[in-house]
């Protein structure tokens, strides 16, 4: 997100789409703003002994609807705005799905790669030592995001129980499955983001069979849906991660990639027969390039801000799933809808690796763990639901479907919010 200021980028997009909401002014004026965020710094020891300070932050954007829920990310180019950015995406995204939470977000400035996995697990307890009084099952519930994982989310809730001398699993989710984890929750994001693909092509009279498809991202959320939509006949023909892409007209075997990708950590454009991978033909090109290959689908699944008024006239995609948090700005937006660009919103698209999370907070209250099965089912119905919502506030109101999510999540939180009272209703009673 180096361009724009991200913050004032979603919430300028939040005001314009906002206004087809028809909701009280008020309403609008409180969801640009964050509830609260807090800025810490973290000195973390380092194996050699020095000591490192790393810029750190938590959002609880807003609770109206429940307590905050977001992931934590780890990434260099971790910011107050970019926190708060994601936090208000949060707050729509659990709106969007009819979640019983508010939004949140945190991340922690640092390149995590270079650091050993003692560092790691010290930077992991510092984060939840310094945010102990924020979060809290009732309070602020965080996940995994970019760079972080299972075993992070385990050190973070273990150091939580450590401090506050109880076992509190519901503090955080996205742990392992042995430490109150969900079933289900490794793959939440990816499935989540193929089922609302399958209901698109549904309501639009297309097959996923055949598809010709570029995955921007290989890492959790990327993967899975590139998994799952290569099993229902599409043709991956892009995947890139940080270090750049990889293309074949012939498309690639989905899992021959990942095996790759996790025995060597890069990505090789490979077929598996057993452990034995042989490099398949494929053109090496950059991740600009990925964005503006000539395909049915395009799938951002890294970071934000990669599609801009800069590049959008070059996206030659039919439609784009944004599985990513924010890969399209508000001015690029203007720009796809005008070359008649669908796009599938990343509050609705990704929404399965919150609404899985939620499932876990669910089990860990009740002491009561869920199949993969009942997960599965779960998460089907919900997003299905979801999108079947969306797709017609989109057609009653001839709106695309970004503007659609968020006019039915600002009327969910709208109604929230007016429960306790707007100004018409305080002006009238005091008239009296
Ligand atoms: P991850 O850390 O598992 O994977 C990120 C991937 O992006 C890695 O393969 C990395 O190499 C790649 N990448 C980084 N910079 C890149 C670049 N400039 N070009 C191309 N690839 C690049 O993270 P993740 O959990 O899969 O998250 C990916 C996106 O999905 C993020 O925007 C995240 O906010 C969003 N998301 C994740 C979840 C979740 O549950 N994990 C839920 C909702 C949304």
């Amino acid at each position: 997100m180096a361009e724009t200021n991200p913050f004032a980028d979603a919430v300028t997009r939040l005001r314009a789409i906002a206004e087809a909401a028809e909701v009280a002014d008020e309403i609008v004026e409180t969801l640009s703003h964050p509830m609260a965020t807090l800025a810490v710094t973290l000195p973390v020891r380092m194996d050699d002994g020095s000591l490192r300070h790393f810029p750190a932050y938590r959002c609880r954007y807003n609770d109206v609807l429940g307590p905050t829920k977001g992931g934590i990310r780890f990434h260099p180019e971790v910011s107050a705005d970019e926190v708060q950015a994601l936090a208000l995406w949060m707050t729509i995204k659990c709106a969007v799905v009819g979640l019983p939470y508010g939004g949140g977000k945190g991340g922690v400035t640092v390149d995590p790669k270079p650091l050993s996995p003692m560092e790691l697990e010290r930077l992991s307890r510092e984060y939840m030592r310094a945010f102990a009084d924020f979060v809290g099952p009732q309070r602020d519930v965080p996940a995994p995001d970019v760079n972080t994982n299972a075993r992070i989310m385990g050190w973070m809730a273990d150091e939580y129980e450590v401090i506050t001398r109880t076992r509190a699993p519901a503090v955080i989710t996205g742990k392992p499955i042995v430490l109150g984890g969900s079933e289900g929750r490794e793959e939440a994001t990816g499935r989540g983001a193929f089922i609302v693909i399958q209901e698109w092509a549904a309501h639009a009279g297309t097959k996923i069979e055949g598809l010709r498809i570029a995955v921007q991202g290989f890492g959790n959320a990327g993967y899975h849906v590139a998994r799952l939509l290569h099993d229902a006949g599409a043709k991956i023909v892009a995947v890139s991660d940080s270090r750049g892409a990889i293309f074949s007209d012939a498309g690639f075997d989905v899992e021959s990639l990942y095996q790759e990708k996790q025995a060597r950590r890069s990505l090789r454009a490979v077929y598996c027969d057993g452990s034995v991978c042989e490099l398949v033909d494929h053109d090496q090109i950059s991740n600009e390039e990925l964005l503006e290959l000539d395909v049915d689908l395009l799938v951002p699944a890294a970071l934000g801000g990669v599609i801009t008024a800069a590049n959008a006239k070059r996206v030659r995609a039919a439609a784009i799933a944004e599985v990513a948090n924010g890969p399209i700005t508000h001015d690029a937006d203007a720009i796809l809808r005008d070359k008649g660009v669908v796009v599938l919103p990343d509050v609705l698209v990704n929404a399965g690796g919150v609404t899985v999370s939620w499932f876990e907070w669910v089990q860990n209250l009740q002491g009561y763990p869920w199949t993969l099965a009942m997960v599965r089912e779960r998460l089907q119905e919900r997003l299905s639901d979801a999108f079947a919502t969306v797709a017609r506030v989109a057609n009653q109101r001839d709106i695309p479907l970004r503007d659609a999510a968020y006019v039915h999540a600002v009327q969910r939180i709208a109604a929230g919010l007016e429960s306790q009272g707007t100004r018409k209703y305080f002006a009238n009673e005091s008239a009296e």
